[in-house]
């Protein structure tokens, strides 16, 4: 199943009228389901005008004078969206970006870089763009698509010349070795000023540690445990196996990077603090253990009912599945990693079916139904389908967790059923306790559905309930 990420934006400005971020996200999740896409995030950004750049990217909007005279021109308005910069870091495996209409994405400034900075960075990545008022937009057909856009839009052939230039000088940029829309790299600093980038000096050997040691061929996992024993406190979380990949696949900290024709030259902008000598070795490695099927990427991910859903109460990581005496169960990786005395009882058996016990997937079941609101009929009945068999598909299950806006934290003794957005399906949160082999007790489950039966009927007779608790009455 192919992936998408939604973006949804809303703007106080009177020039731009827009849906709720609540309906355009929602527009947006019909869309994907009926166009078959995985929602893997959602994004937004509020009260902040489509012409700005996203977070990280300073370095190209400080050099865009179109940007920075209408910006000028503002009153009290942020300058770059948070919500944008994150989704641009995440694009790792995403097919598709989902709009409402492509101006939550970009709105047209006349000499702005930033549609053909967005254009672009997409294109590199080959991610296209979904609109829900619109179709598909083909960024590889970028000047097809802008002789169109501007004859429908703007009707300016000035505005067009200008916007084909900017591309050629970010291209020019590029090629002439300078990162035109900042450096995002760990550890990296731009200095806006100088034009020069700058390494943090406490993250440098960390930097130099893991070229070296994936250099002389230690293994991933024991490089991550070494990075999060002496440096996991520079982490948000944790040091992932991601994050090494993140790290050794970037030529920047050779003082490299590629040009538009994805060849390596040389950046202008500072040396690096590796050799491009061990760079190379160090691709050459890593490509050689990915054949190998020494990255997890490969062996299919989220092969378990629940990889991926649930999270740490303690420090809202992710579980991971693990083998415990023989049956699977997850547990906080970062806990496991890091020693972490919260989170390393964080540990739950997931499909535990024993006269007295039940695992999670048995426990989360009864809330399922609450999912169902808002389907259309034809939804209804597959999902039904699906409900009534005791092996349900993964991405049913995932679709109607989701909907039923749930969110599963594991705690060490317990788990709770949190709801997404405050005041919606579950407005108050008992907690489920965790028994022996860390299973449930069949008690808790008959409360667990005591407390759904009592919500939907709660639903039902408020009448200003919103449109999908009333429906799954
Ligand atoms: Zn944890």
């Amino acid at each position: 199943m192919e992936k998408a990420v939604i973006y949804a934006r809303q703007s106080s400005g009177s020039d731009d009228y827009s849906e709720s971020v609540a309906v355009q996200i929602r527009n947006c999740r019909h869309l994907a389901e009926h166009s078959k896409l995985k929602v893997v995030a959602v994004f937004q950004d509020l009260n902040v005008s489509g012409k700005t750049y996203p977070e990280g990217w300073e370095a190209l909007a400080s050099s865009d004078h179109a940007f920075q005279s209408w910006f000028a021109m503002q009153t009290g308005s942020k300058s770059s969206r948070r919500g944008l910069g994150e989704l641009f870091q995440t694009l790792a495996g995403v097919n598709y970006i989902i709009v409402d209409d492509i101006t939550r994405l970009y709105r047209p400034l006349s000499r702005s870089f930033l549609e053909a900075a967005v254009n672009q960075y997409l294109i590199e990545r080959s991610v296209r763009i979904l609109q829900v008022k619109g179709g598909m937009l083909d960024l590889n057909q970028f000047d097809q698509q802008l002789i169109t856009m501007l004859k429908n839009q703007i009707n300016d052939e000035q505005i067009a010349k200008q916007r084909q230039r900017s591309i050629e000088v970010l291209n020019r940029l590029r090629d002439s070795g300078f990162m035109p829309t900042g450096v995002t790299a760990w550890g990296l600093r731009y200095l806006p000023v100088r034009k020069r980038i700058a390494v943090d000096p406490v993250k440098l050997p960390v930097i130099r540690y893991l070229f070296d040691r994936v250099d002389a061929g230690d293994s991933y996992n024991q490089i991550v445990h070494e990075v999060n024993a002496r440096w996991g406190h520079l982490f948000r979380t944790c040091f992932w196996e991601k994050s090494l990949y993140q790290i050794t696949s970037r030529p920047i900290y050779a003082g490299y990077q590629y040009n538009t024709a994805g060849e390596l030259i040389k950046n202008r902008q500072w040396d690096g603090v590796v050799s491009l000598e061990q760079f190379q070795r160090v691709q050459e490695i890593m490509a050689k253990r990915r054949e190998e099927g020494a990255c997890p990427k490969g062996r299919g991910h989220h092969w378990m009912p629940l990889s991926g859903l649930l999270v740490c109460g303690a420090c809202g990581s992710r579980l991971v599945s693990c083998v415990d005496d023989g049956r699977i169960a997850y547990r906080c990786k970062r806990g496991y990693f890091r020693g972490d005395n919260s989170c390393r009882g964080t540990r739950i058996m997931v499909d535990y079916d024993k006269p007295k016990l039940v695992g999670l997937l048995q426990l989360v079941r009864p809330v399922l139904p609450l999912g169902l609101a808002g389907a259309s009929e034809g939804e209804r009945c597959l999902f039904l389908g699906e409900l009534r068999k005791r092996k349900m598909a993964r991405d049913v299950f995932e679709t109607l967790l989701t909907r039923a806006l749930v969110r599963i934290e594991v705690y060490s003794g317990f788990v709770r059923l949190v709801p997404r957005r405050e005041g919606v399906l579950l407005p108050d949160v008992p907690r489920f306790k965790l028994g022996r082999y860390t299973g449930f007790a069949r008690s808790e489950l008959a409360r667990l559905r005591r407390h759904v039966r009592a919500l939907t009927e709660r639903a039902a007779r408020t009448p200003e309930a919103p449109e999908k608790t009333r429906a799954s009455a």
